[in-house]
């Protein structure tokens, strides 16, 4: 027993209590996890829109690779030249200054003297075309190539303008405080390279500008040296950025989107009215890249409290459900170790039964053979000791044959095989002859046995035999727990529909505690080894099995100055 609870703690107890608390260390997680669920999705929106967005500008790009190509096919190509900066404006109205510039960097239009913007551009770029290293950031798919007498700088990290709050390890996204676009130094003629077309951007005054170029392909002897370019005019482009500011309906109810500038403001979003509490704390966010450095896709949690619900309770149900699961799991083992118990009672008690029956097969066996001898050896002269030795050997005859009867019909009872031949019969009589013929056993063991049955029949619905059975078990059982006292009384008691045959005695009575406990089968209240008693602990048992069987019952009672008081109920019949 002691082995297999050992067994039972070692593969079930612990190792369920060691997962419970392993359970409940990771709820603690539980939030982080979902957290950290949340913002991989939620990246994933941002990342998408953030591509979206350089997708625009790459059809912006052709657009205006078209649009040169176009103008060069209607227009006088040294017209074009003085004229492009109005030509591609009317045609195009993305473009905020229209510009050409010649394969060594000389800008051939718009010219110094036209209108104020054109000025302006001139100003800021003339120096950047023809021979300064500036500060880009720039998307061609070629490395930068270094001139003669100009190195080119690496990269430099530069911080973010947006903190997201979700920040996810290394590898999921490029969060983080440092942005991974990082603006190197250059000449615009290494920027070109040997490319047909590309996009640079540059802080001017900390004001953005995006300039597209466009080498013209098959172009005749003029324009094959040229370079056509535009400054984009940006407020047009936001407006048609706008659009893409949506968030799909799944997600709607939890995040709103924004698209934010380089000093993190937002310049489209997916919900007016949705306004965070600090636009550079969204919750994750994506960078668009170099064509415009340092904007951002945005994404701000409508509800950052609800998280923390929802936190909450995923911890609480699945707390509940570890207490639960360890609960069960407790029961089980409790369960099994209950069970465990009775099976080994049960076996300690069938191995005590075949010792118990040898034993009790083994005394009367002894008697009647000892008796039986001494007859056959023809020393006993005295008739009343043969006698007396003659009713021994009827009485141990007898209670051999009930021992045995006990078994086989228990083992019936088992099997479900007892049969029972029910009829109508005065229960009075069946008491009467069954005691009768055990009365002298009784007397010559020195009981007193008084009987106390009515007049009238009592009619009751029986197998008489059966009967007969639990009536001897328990008058046997008052013999043998009498306890020096030998008197034995049995009477009938009929009420409200039942008749009560009781059996009376002043013996030892049923321990305190074992009263339900003495209908087990093979139980014993009495120890056989103080008491010295022999029994199987069967009699009860087929006691009750067989008055049940009738509809009635054992019933057992403490007696009113000691001994037990054993009734069989039966249904009274009219
Ligand atoms: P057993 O063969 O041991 O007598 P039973 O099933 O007849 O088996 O009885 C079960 C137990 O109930 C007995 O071992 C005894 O402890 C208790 N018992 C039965 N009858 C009496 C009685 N008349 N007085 C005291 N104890 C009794």
């Amino acid at each position: 027993m002691k082995k297999l609870a050992l067994i039972l703690i070692a593969a079930v107890v612990a190792p369920s209590l060691i997962l419970g608390a392993l359970a409940i260390r990771s709820l603690r997680d539980q939030r982080f996890l979902l957290e950290r669920q949340q913002s991989i999705v939620y990246q994933g929106v941002a990342d998408s829109l953030a591509k979206q967005i350089k997708s625009k500008l790459e059809e912006k790009q052709v657009e205006f690779g078209n649009e040169v190509q176009t103008l060069l096919a209607r227009t006088n190509e040294s017209q074009l030249v003085n004229n492009f900066d109005d030509a591609l404006r009317t045609d195009w109205p993305l473009a905020a200054v229209g510009f050409v510039i010649s394969q060594d960097g000389q800008l051939l239009s718009p010219s110094l003297f036209s209108r104020p913007d054109a000025r302006q551009f001139r100003l800021d770029n003339d120096r950047f075309f023809c021979c300064d290293s500036v500060e880009v950031y720039w998307t061609a798919n070629m490395p930068l190539q270094a001139t003669t007498n100009q190195e080119v700088l690496t990269t430099k990290s530069e911080q973010r303008s947006v903190a997201p709050t979700c920040v996810l390890p290394a590898g999921l996204n490029t969060n983080g405080t440092l942005s991974k676009v990082g603006p190197a130094t250059a000449e615009f003629v290494q920027l070109m390279g040997t490319s047909n077309e590309g996009m640079v951007a540059r802080f001017l005054r900390n004001q953005l500008k995006v300039l597209l170029w466009y080498r013209p392909t098959a172009a005749n002897a003029i324009s094959k040296n040229l370079i056509f370019g535009a400054e984009l005019d940006l407020p047009k482009l936001i407006a048609e950025l706008r659009v893409l500011a949506k968030v799909e309906p799944t997600f709607a109810q939890d995040i709103s989107v924004a698209f934010l500038d380089d000093t993190a403001r937002p310049i489209a979003l997916s919900d007016t009215n949705f306004l965070p509490r600090n636009w550079k704390r969204p919750f994750v966010a994506s960078e668009i890249g170099e064509a415009l450095p340092h904007w951002e896709v945005a994404v701000y949690l409508r509800d950052p409290a609800k998280m923390g619900h929802s936190a909450q309770l995923a911890t609480t149900s699945l707390g509940f459900l570890i207490f639960g699961l360890l609960i069960v799991i407790s029961f089980g083992c409790w369960f099994v170790v209950r069970c465990l118990g009775k099976e080994l009672e049960l076996a300690r008690q069938k191995t005590d039964f075949v010792s118990n029956v040898s034993h009790e097969l083994k005394t009367p066996l002894t008697s009647i053979r000892m008796f039986s001898e001494l007859l056959n050896d023809g020393k006993v002269d005295d008739p009343k000791k043969r006698q007396s030795y003659l009713s021994i050997i009827t009485a141990e005859t007898a209670r051999l044959t009930r021992l045995i009867n006990n078994v086989l019909d228990f083992a019936r009872m088992e099997r479900g095989e007892k049969k029972y031949s029910f009829e109508k019969c005065d229960a009075a009589e069946v008491v009467r002859s069954t005691l009768e013929s055990y009365r002298p056993h009784l007397e010559s063991a020195g009981f007193s046995l008084r009987v106390q049955l009515p007049e009238n029949p009592l009619i009751v619905r029986a197998d008489r035999d059966a009967l007969a059975q639990v009536l001897v078990n328990l008058v046997s059982n008052a013999e043998k727990y009498s306890n020096g006292t030998k008197e034995i009384e049995v009477a009938t008691v009929a009420s409200n529909g039942t008749i009560d045959i009781e059996v009376l005695d002043r013996g030892v009575g049923v321990p305190d505690g074992c009263e339900e406990r003495i209908f087990e089968q093979f139980y014993r209240a009495h120890d056989p080894m103080s008491s010295g008693i022999q029994g199987s602990g069967l009699g009860l048992t087929l006691a009750q099995q067989i008055a049940r069987a009738h509809g009635g019952d054992i019933i057992y009672r403490r007696r009113d100055g000691g001994g037990s008081c054993f009734s069989i109920r039966l249904t009274k019949q009219s």
